[in-house]
């Protein structure tokens, strides 16, 4: 058996090879840039009017009008002194325009226009190259695309960007006693859940479930599972058959198929009984089937390698000290992922914290990382996961 840190540091020093691939940037949201991207033009690209108003040209307090720029026209205006053009957010302001003056502080009559205050040279002009200038470095490979960075990106004029491949996920779900939600439940049956939630999960973070399988407790039909599988996924999740009963077939199966064992067991609880291994360039993780093991797992172990394989750092959830908000005895001797709801600044441990109990992880929003025995008390920090 293991500890955390070690289980963490074998996903981490796996010298993983992420693949690229170039994507449209209307599905670029999550994935990790695998080229720098540098500005082809200025940005803003011409001189352009931030607000909605009039062009002028020279300092004086009375213009004329001689025409209109509204947003998106190319034609090429120019101004001379005493001149104004009456122009739009986002114009192409006319050549020599000395400022741009806000509506709001004019006055028309006819082709006459009376500016309230002076003219300041430059204002309201958003000026060519002051955001970027041509050839900056606008992101480094590695970059997480997010909506303001493919905003960005849009407004250098990529429409496909070269990106780290995403990683195809199988899904297996063993047991003999599971059927579909959905199906009439004979006592002693039970729904699959872990199916649900580990491909939402993976929907949440980015990632698809390419196929979902369900498994019976047999040697052979698991080997021939895990066998299909592998032809075709870079990482397979397997849930539940790890553990040491007599209908535990899981690990057979992987060793049969060729997996490499990276890790069994670690110290832990929930979801001691977790596996990591490798074939070639593929992961597999099979996770203990009682659902917040399987999911305490997919959080701590599963995310942080997704995210390396599609070229990302693998920090995996985001952590933070919390002040507890009430005192807790942890019995266990070992480390706990608790089940946990993060209020305003404070921590709160759940009721429900057994292998087996999904509902008090639906209703938290965390998990709090404790080394056990402990017996904390109220104010004590205690580091949370956000599961969200
Ligand atoms: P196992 O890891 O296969 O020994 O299963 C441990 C516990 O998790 C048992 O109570 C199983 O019935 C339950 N379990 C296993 N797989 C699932 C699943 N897909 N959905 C919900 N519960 C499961
Ligand atoms: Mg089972």
């Amino acid at each position: 058996m293991i500890s955390i840190e070690e289980a963490l540091q074998h996903i981490q020093q796996q010298a993983v090879k992420p693949n690229r691939e170039m994507v449209s940037l209307d599905h670029a949201s999550g994935y990790i840039l695998a080229e720098e991207i540098r500005a082809p033009f200025d940005l803003p690209s011409f001189d352009n009017s931030a607000m909605d108003g009039y062009a002028v040209c020279g300092d004086h307090s009375v213009f004329t009008i001689i025409g209109e720029v509204a947003a998106g026209s190319t034609e090429a205006h120019s101004l001379r002194d005493g001149e104004a053009m009456r122009i739009f957010t986002g114009g192409k302001v006319p050549q020599n325009t000395t400022a741009v003056i806000m509506q709001e502080k004019t006055d028309v009559a006819g082709d006459q226009l009376r500016i309230e205050g002076r003219v300041e040279s430059g204002r309201n002009i958003r000026r060519k190259g002051n955001e970027l200038s041509e050839g900056q470095l606008v992101f480094e490979a590695g970059h997480r695309i997010n909506p303001p960075s493919a905003g960005l990106i849009a407004s250098l004029g990529f429409d496909k960007i070269a990106v780290y491949k995403k990683p195809t996920v199988t899904i297996i779900a063993t047991g003999d006693e599971l059927i579909d939600p959905g199906q009439e439940r004979k006592e002693g049956q039970i729904y699959d859940s872990n199916s649900k939630v580990l491909s939402m999960v993976l929907h949440d973070f980015g990632y698809e479930a390419a196929a979902i399988h369900k498994i019976k407790d047999e040697l052979a039909a698991t080997r021939s599972g895990i066998e299909a599988a592998l032809r075709s996924c870079d990482v397979l999740l397997i849930s539940g058959g790890i553990s040491v009963g007599d209908y535990d077939f899981t690990k057979q199966a992987l060793e049969d198929n060729g997996v490499e064992q990276v890790f069994y067991k670690v110290f832990q609880k929930p979801g001691k009984p977790l596996y990591f291994g490798k074939k070639g360039d593929q992961y597999v993780f099979a996770l203990p089937g009682n659902p917040a093991s399987s999911l305490t797992c997919f959080y701590v172990y599963v995310l942080p390698m997704l995210q390396r394989l599609c070229g990302g750092k693998g920090q995996g959830l985001k952590r933070i000290d919390l002040p507890l908000s009430h005192d807790y005895v942890v019995s266990y001797d070992r480390p706990v992922f608790l089940k946990t709801k993060v209020n305003e600044n404070e921590a709160e441990i759940l009721d429900g914290q057994g292998s087996s109990m999904i509902h008090s992880m639906a209703q938290g929003n965390a998990l709090a990382y404790v080394k056990g025995p402990a017996d904390l008390k109220a104010g004590d920090k205690v580091q949370c996961l956000l599961m969200e």
